[in-house]
């Protein structure tokens, strides 16, 4: 493992997660980015992130920040990124016609050793790379951010990954502490986006019917859905709510039915009468202006959420 190398490619936000995870798990992580400055801010931003992490007892690993911090380096050409890796995570941009171009970039630095992920969020591989000679190894590892704190990982291969490649990406991810889920083809918004969707779906038409303030709606996850769901999933529920997941279904298909029944069709959604009106709500407590100061604040309670779930 000491020896082994992961190619990051494209080293912003989601890229600087990777290249921190890989090396925290004891891995040589090489960076490369189109632009050689952002390389450079990408490595000082890691060092500093790594350091921050220490002196606030998050970061992950068995070993210092500095040592983790030096297990990364930047690098400006593409095929000497990807050289000897057993792994490449692909972090650009979200744009199909990007994603096919550095594809091809890539294609001839791929062997048939290495696995080639790429970190989208909605597209699947198959949208750009059917023309690519080592399109086999090639999958998408869609991270949640920040992944340093939210360990999920959808694995989705394209119609010509084979299982091989899938598991490798897995074990791999596994091996790192992150936590790989894998879906057995291809499908529009993986799973984690499906089922964000039909909640944010039912939360909009629930607040432009006028039931909920924004404030309650998402109270309802951070005070009762949420808590609950940081440890057991939805089917786990219904399995613990009655006597197994059988029992629960005999009792409580007819009313979820008759719940479900009342929902409406998928919202035009984030039509902007009503996410102007959500947004004079929410300024109240969170202005936009202090965003960035509440993803910081988020990313401190996932940390703690992520030690608490290691130690109980
Ligand atoms: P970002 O804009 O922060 O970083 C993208 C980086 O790619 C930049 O540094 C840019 O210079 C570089 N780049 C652009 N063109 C390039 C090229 N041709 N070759 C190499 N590098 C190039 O974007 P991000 O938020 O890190 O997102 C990267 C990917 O991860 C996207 O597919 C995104 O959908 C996915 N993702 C993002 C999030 C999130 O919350 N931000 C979560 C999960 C997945």
């Amino acid at each position: 493992k000491a020896d082994a190398k992961i190619a990051i490619v494209g080293s912003g936000l989601i890229g600087q997660f990777w290249a921190m995870i890989f090396a925290a798990g004891e891995y040589r992580v090489t960076i490369f980015d189109i632009y050689p400055e952002q390389v450079t801010k990408a490595l000082e931003n890691i060092k500093a992130t790594l350091s921050r992490y220490e002196s606030e007892g998050c970061l992950r690993g068995n070993s210092s920040a500095a040592d983790q911090a030096a297990l990364v380096t930047g690098c400006n050409d593409l095929g000497e990124c990807l050289k000897g890796a057993s792994y490449v995570q692909e972090c650009v941009p979200e744009s199909v016609e990007l994603k096919q171009k550095v594809f091809e970039q890539m294609d001839p630095f791929i062997t048939e050793e290495m696995v080639v992920a790429t970190s989208s969020s909605c597209i699947c591989v198959s949208q750009f790379v059917g023309n690519l000679k080592h399109k086999h190894r090639t999958l998408v590892a869609h991270p949640v951010n920040p992944p340093y704190f939210i360990p999920l990982v959808e694995i989705v291969p394209g119609p010509w990954t084979p299982v091989e490649v899938t598991a490798k990406a897995r074990a791999l991810l596994e091996q790192v502490g992150q936590s790989p889920v894998t879906l057995s083809r291809e499908v529009a918004g993986f799973a984690l986006n499906r089922i964000q969707y039909s909640i944010i779906n039912e939360c909009w038409n629930m607040y432009k019917d006028g039931l909920l303030t924004a404030e309650d709606i998402d109270r309802v996850m951070t005070d009762g859905l949420g808590p609950r769901y940081a440890f057991i999933g939805p089917l786990e529920t219904m399995h613990l709510n009655a006597d197994g997941i059988v029992d629960y279904c005999k009792r409580y298909a007819q009313g979820a039915y008759n719940v479900c029944s009342t929902f409406k069709p998928p919202p035009i959604l984030y039509d902007v009468p009503t996410a102007e009106q959500m947004l004079q709500e929410i300024q109240k407590t969170i202005p936009v202006e202090k965003v960035p100061e509440r993803r910081r604040w988020r990313d401190e309670r996932l940390s703690a959420l992520a030690a608490l779930k290691k130690r109980i």
